[in-house]
């Protein structure tokens, strides 16, 4: 299936080698030809930096390849919002539900490219400057732009834009779809007040030391953007419309084991995968279109029921699966790849 009859795109985004990897001594395995994706065998590649000669031989012979609607590995964040996001603001604007997730193991780039930092824009608030621009550029309407920001940790869903959070509740509104009762929102006014807000949420966000990741998140952040849209050419007595997207920043995909986690942490590592676990079989349910009248298990995790109205139908769906190129994420990348491969 390709982009063009799908409503769901599924991107793969690989980092540069960080310090610690360098200093390790990790090889990049990670190449990329237009579209695909090339894993080469970490074991292989130490044996080509040690003898040159029998590169040919063994290069190609044990490299797992895939392909997926893009591949990103130089590109800017302003490339990368061009070719996924930018695709979703006129449906938003127009009153479809679109949704997306930055997916893959913690350290490989969910939330840079989700939120960016100081120096550079991620692509929520990239998609907040698009949409004033569609704005300004729309004569006939008026819009009203609202944000909320809120995260789910252990199945529960917690506000961002305020301090100490109480815990909230999802309804099912017969008019609004799915709403979080009681959630803060903003009124959008300004490129510079989404992003110091988004900052400053994310800084809320539940995060806890792991073994694997010292600033591991465990928990599931999810923007979203409300637009409501009100013709101002025909009679004020129309209805509006509203259109909804949801920017998720997933927790870390690394599987218990690996962090080696025990307790409560290793808890809740099992339920982080039980919503990810959720989260592939709608996709893949929803995306399996020989069979009709299929069932898509929304209510098995908080984080598929709130997006309930956001996936399926005609909503569009872009996925980013983030990962290391280096060789010692070898395993973590091999199951990122899998895991994006189910979902295209
Ligand atoms: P995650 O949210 O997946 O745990 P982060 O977004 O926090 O990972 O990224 C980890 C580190 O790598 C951060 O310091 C971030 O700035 C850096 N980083 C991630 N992706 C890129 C990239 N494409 N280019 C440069 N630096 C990146
Ligand atoms: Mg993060």
């Amino acid at each position: 299936m390709n982009a063009e009859e799908s409503n769901i795109l599924v991107a793969i985004r690989c980092r540069p080698l960080n310090q610690k990897e360098i200093a390790n001594d990790d090889l990049d395995i990670v190449r990329v030809e237009d579209n695909l994706i090339i894993i080469l065998d970490p074991i292989q590649m130490e044996y080509e930096a040690e003898n040159k000669k029998m590169l040919e031989v063994y290069h190609r012979s044990k490299e797992q390849r895939y392909a997926f609607d893009k591949v990103f590995r130089e590109e800017s964040q302003d490339d990368i919002f061009e070719q996924t996001c930018k695709q979703l603001i006129k449906p938003v604007m127009n009153g479809y539900n679109a949704t997306v997730f930055a997916y893959g193991p913690t350290g490989t780039g969910k939330t840079y490219t989700m939120l960016g930092n100081q120096e550079t824009m991620g692509i929520s608030v990239l998609t907040i400057r698009d949409m004033f621009e569609f704005i300004k550029k729309d004569l006939d309407n008026e819009y009203i732009v609202m944000i909320s920001y809120v995260e789910i940790y252990n199945e529960a869903i917690r506000d961002l834009l305020i301090q100490q959070s109480q815990y909230l509740e999802l309804r099912d509104d017969p008019i609004k779809g799915v709403t979080i009762a009681g959630v803060t929102e903003y009124k959008a006014i300004s490129v510079q007040q989404v992003m110091n807000l988004l900052l400053q949420g994310n800084r809320r966000r539940t995060t806890e030391a792991t073994n694997a990741n010292l600033t591991s998140s465990r928990s599931h952040a999810v923007f979203q953007i409300n637009v409501t849209q009100r013709s101002k050419v025909k009679n004020t007595e129309m209805e509006s419309m509203n259109g909804k997207l949801s920017l998720i920043d997933l927790a870390g995909s690394e599987r218990g084991t690996v962090t080696e986690n025990r307790g409560l942490r290793l808890r809740e590592g099992a339920k982080i995968n039980r919503s990810l676990l959720a989260l592939a079989n709608c996709i893949n349910a929803l995306g399996d279109k020989s069979k009709k009248g299929f069932f898509v298990p929304y209510r098995d995790s908080k984080l598929t029921r709130l997006l309930k109205d956001s996936l399926g139908g005609n909503c569009r769906t872009v996925m980013i699966a983030n990962i290391s190129p280096a060789s010692s994420q070898f395993e973590e990348t091999i199951n990122t790849l899998k895991y994006a491969n189910r979902a295209k």
